[in-house]
């Protein structure tokens, strides 16, 4: 056997970057300034530089983007938020949190983003916002999102975890990800487009009151040091994870590159393979594939042949938020059925900017062999 490919190969890029880390480390350690030392600031300052927003607000993780992002509104029990249930937990999760109500909107199913056609139906009294998911790393459909939050007065958050150097918009007049909406949230996880060593993530705005709000409840509401001035958290990122993310920067539009490349190249190299069905890609925005996630029938069986090669694949999501036990009585099982068929159908192939050629091809090769061998297990015998 081959040897086995990384599902993302992080141990590349450390190679490639172990000395800006080990100097943006060592300038930490001889600092001390663990909690807000001065990367945070700096970090602050290269990423909204980079999205275009006016204010970046560095947080504990993307959880606690969307937590401090909702707690900034001023969500309330009984308040709606319509969103995806095809995402990770922590979507819906952070609404449920705050006693707020998720409406679940069903996904195109090409894209698996949230279908904007059908969100104006799902509009009440209660509704205040809209938090699409920019899933896989492909923005959502945010202009006609925002053209319905504006007609009923909402405000748009968009979960930009996976979406991190994603563009609305092809080349230079592309608009970024997480500078999309009212607030935009991302997550630095080491698997996420731009990944620290451990926990991290990030709230943008342009409205100068919402991040004081943010920087506030970041710090248990304190708006002065021992004036707390509202209920917060305790949601800082540390100094050590932000030195890390700024070492990262130095390769990391030549990492989007790099997906964006691997991902066209993927989708041209199983343009024509029988049992594949692959995600639909907007021509008016581009995709930094944070996963590489294509449909097949039989998964179980094509994962299985999958890992007999070394491999890896993984399930971005197997179950749709609302079929999930903590979620279920927020709707009826049968409210998203687009998002329930695509659960059983994604698969998530190794992605990474380190991701060669011949492994690519490699993937390739060991998929339609897959995919052969599960059709003929699934005839009837
Ligand atoms: C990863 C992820 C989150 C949570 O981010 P963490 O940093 O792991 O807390 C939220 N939403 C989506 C869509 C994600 O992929």
């Amino acid at each position: 056997m081959n040897a086995p490919i990384p599902f993302i190969d992080l141990k590349r890029q450390y190679a490639a970057l172990k000395a800006p880390i080990a100097e943006r480390m060592q300038r930490v350690l001889d600092h001390g300034q663990y909690i807000m030392g001065p990367e945070v600031g700096e970090l602050e300052g290269r990423l909204a530089a980079f999205t275009g927003a006016a204010h970046c607000i560095t947080v504990a993780s993307g959880t606690e983007a969307l937590l401090i992002a909702l707690m900034a509104l001023n969500l309330k029990p009984g308040d709606e938020v319509v969103t995806t249930p095809f995402t990770f937990a922590a979507t819906a999760e952070m609404i449920v949190l705050l006693g707020a109500k998720p409406v679940f909107v069903d996904i195109e199913p090409d894209t698996c983003n949230i279908d904007a056609a059908l969100i104006e139906a799902k509009i009440t009294p209660r509704t205040r916002a809209i938090m699409p998911v920019s899933l896989y790393g492909q923005v959502a459909d945010m202009d006609a999102i925002k053209a319905i939050a504006e007609r009923h007065g909402l405000l748009v958050i968009e979960d930009a975890a996976q979406s991190f150097g994603a563009t609305y918009g092809i080349g230079k007049s592309g608009r970024k990800s997480g500078n999309l909406s009212t607030l935009g949230c991302t997550s630095f996880f080491p698997s996420k487009p731009l990944g620290c060593y451990g926990d991290g993530g990030a709230i943008f705005t342009n409205d100068a009151a919402l991040a004081q709000a943010c920087r506030e409840i970041r710090v248990h509401g304190q708006s002065a040091r021992y004036t707390h001035t509202r209920v917060g958290v305790g949601g800082r990122m540390d100094t050590l994870q932000c030195a890390i993310v700024l070492a990262k920067l130095e390769r990391f539009e030549w990492e989007l590159d790099q997906r964006r490349a691997l991902g066209a190249r993927y989708h041209a190299l199983l343009a024509d393979v029988h049992g594949v069905r692959l995600l639909g890609v907007r021509d008016d925005r581009d995709c930094v594939w944070a996963q590489y996630t294509v449909f097949v029938e039989n998964r179980a069986a094509v994962q299985a042949a999958l890992t007999a090669q070394g491999i890896p694949t993984a399930v971005h999501y197997p179950k749709p938020v609302h079929h999930q036990p903590a979620y279920a009585s927020l709707c009826c099982p049968d409210c998203c059925p687009q998002s329930v068929a695509a659960g059983q159908q994604v698969m998530s192939l190794p992605m990474s900017a380190d991701l060669t050629h011949e492994q690519q091809d490699r993937i390739v090769g060991a998929l339609q062999a897959a995919l052969v061998e599960a059709a003929m297990l699934a005839l009837p015998t």
